[in-house]
């Protein structure tokens, strides 16, 4: 029995990929396995998180790099870190921003429900731009110029989503920034794969970059890197450390932390409500060395299989056609959808909801559903379950 059968509580079948709301994915068993052993050890937190900045330089081509836990408490802490700079004193007044630059930018069109670690730091959002290609007619977005004129001595950072319909580009952000001598945060956390991803808004310019651990890069769920210039990070790294120690007895690796730059020790900063354990760094850092080894092409091969093994079963289904996308490029992860005309017995978001309900219980995407689009993602499938996920569909629709 799994800890979840014998405290009653129901697994199910994850079609949807790795959402929050959902526990994430699933680990390798050798991510698993470094983790149980990481928790049988105590180590030194900084010296851990020195380590895991080495490694995820290699990796990302950044100077520096950091673990905490998830890509939202990662902007949490890079806009603490772009507010606060070097300076315990004002470390210590996170969120209370006042007299410090405290206004962050960000295009419209980019505002989600995620930007709220931003603005937990203590900072104002300013936004730019005026998404007019919503309307259908228009043709534009933000544009750089909006950005580097909305930069004032107010602003601590630009903070960017990346997508790929993210406009302007981030190589004109972090123009226009940088000639200001402002920093570009940038939201990275479900830009992988492509593994290429691991190092292009690093290498586009970008100061701070955050990813999810716990999405396709198969890490534990409440695990983020964030990635980037080293005095940001020593800042992250100031603003997350437990710091409860004498400033005589404390030697932090000067490759995170240049103690010689500080005034004193800062005391816990707005990080702290961050934490990860050292079992989620080893964990981390092993499903990153895992997901580069295995690399898109061989990623992308798993992933398609479950997705044509879904497609077959769900052929000829009355009232439902399917459609399998980003099999061509080994770039995108390949997902199906499942479009439902008007004679099919239920709706999209009903044929979603009757799976949820079902036994065992299967989470699809309903992000499309009122358009008749039932969605399903390989990342958090496992062998054998998408025949099961398309017996449960066949039935709902018979
Ligand atoms: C998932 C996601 C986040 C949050 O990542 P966590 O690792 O769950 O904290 C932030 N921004 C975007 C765009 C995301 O998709």
């Amino acid at each position: 029995m799994n800890p979840y059968q014998t405290r009653n509580i129901r697994t199910l079948i994850n079609a949807k990929g790795p959402a929050t709301r959902l526990s994430g994915g699933i680990m390798r068993p050798e991510v698993t396995a470094a983790m149980a052993e990481a928790a049988r050890h105590c180590v030194d937190m900084a010296e851990l998180q020195a380590h895991a900045s080495a490694v995820i330089a290699r990796e990302t081509g950044a100077e520096a790099g950091y673990v905490a836990s998830g890509a939202a408490a990662c902007l949490l802490l890079a806009t603490a870190a772009c507010v606060a700079g070097l300076e315990p004193s004002k470390m210590a007044r996170l969120p209370d921003t006042s007299g410090m630059r405290n206004e962050v930018i960000m295009v419209r069109s980019q505002r989600n429900f995620y930007d709220h670690a931003v603005r937990a730091a203590g900072v104002k959002l300013v936004e730019v731009g005026l998404p007019d290609r919503y309307a259908g007619a228009g043709v534009r977005d933000a544009e750089a110029w909006e950005i580097a004129d909305a930069i004032t001595e107010r602003t601590a950072a630009v903070f960017y989503v990346a997508d790929c319909f993210a406009r302007p580009s981030l190589t004109e952000v972090v123009a226009v920034a940088h000639a200001a001598g402002i920093p570009v945060i940038v939201d990275a956390a479900a830009q992988l794969p492509p593994q290429a991803n691991l190092r292009r808004f690093i290498a586009e310019g970008a100061d701070l970059v955050a990813f999810s651990g716990g999405k396709a890069l198969g890490g534990p769920q409440a695990t983020g890197i964030l990635c980037g210039k080293r005095d940001l990070i020593m800042s992250a790294a100031l603003q997350h450390l437990d710091l409860d120690i004498f400033w005589e007895q404390w030697s932090p690796p000067p490759s995170l932390i240049d103690k010689g730059r500080l005034k004193g020790v800062p005391q816990h900063g707005i990080g702290r409500t961050c934490k990860v354990g050292k079992e989620g760094i080893i964990g981390l850092l092993t499903a990153l060395e895992l997901f580069v080894a295995e690399g898109d092409a061989a990623r992308h091969r798993r992933w398609l299989g479950a997705m044509q093994a879904l497609a077959a079963n769900l052929e000829n289904l009355p009232g439902a056609r399917i459609s399998l996308a980003g099999a061509d490029s080994v770039e995108e992860t390949p997902t199906l959808d499942l479009i439902l005309g008007k004679d099919a017995k239920l709706t999209a978001l009903e044929l979603v909801i009757a799976l949820q309900n079902g036994s065992p219980a299967i989470q699809a995407d309903p992000t499309f559903c009122d358009r008749g689009i039932v969605g399903f993602n390989p990342i958090c499938l496992q062998d054998g379950e998408a025949e099961i996920v398309a017996r449960a569909v066949r039935l709902a629709l018979s």
